[in-house]
């Protein structure tokens, strides 16, 4: 089959969009848990620690989508959900403790702002939406050591 000769047609940009908005949808949820914080939480340093751990957490949790061919999707003991459930347990029994209130405090807002950046530097700013020659379709490309592929079929991107 020639794909070349069918060209490349439109870029979806509904599928741009609907990450768009999902990511957005990731910072309202991070922003409204900001908002029903505390005010005096944001003059504790512990507020800030808290924060910047579990959203390193949640980025490290989430690791890498699979390029089919190329790598698996991360999976280690990190990522397992069994690390969520004691995430939750050490997060929630921190709250019963005033002093540590700060820091469970943080969870929410920490972890759905890193979901959204994951999202972002991984389909935005590392990847992205781009012809693939190969499958002759609009594909999203994920990023690996320094090379596009496909994220359907692992093919390189070929800059046209
Ligand atoms: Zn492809």
């Amino acid at each position: 089959m020639d794909v070349s000769s069918k060209g490349h047609g439109p870029k979806p940009y509904r599928r741009e969009l609907g990450l768009g908005l999902g990511i957005f949808g990731l910072v309202v949820i991070s922003s409204y848990a900001l908002s029903i914080t505390p005010v005096a939480f944001f003059f504790d340093w512990k507020y800030w620690a808290g924060f910047l751990g579990f959203a390193s957490l949640g980025w490290l949790w989430i690791g890498v989508d699979a390029i089919p061919g190329k790598r698996r999707r991360s999976k280690s003991l990190l990522q397992s959900w069994l690390v969520v459930g004691l995430l939750l347990v050490i997060g929630g029994s921190l709250g019963s403790v005033p002093l540590l209130l700060p820091v469970a405090d943080s969870v929410f807002a920490a972890l759905f702002l890193s979901l959204g950046a994951k999202a972002a530097w991984t389909y935005m700013i590392r990847g992205g939406l781009k012809y693939c020659v190969r499958c002759g379709e609009y594909r999203w490309f994920l990023r690996m050591n320094g090379e596009l592929y496909c994220s359907k079929h692992g093919h390189k991107w070929e800059r046209q």
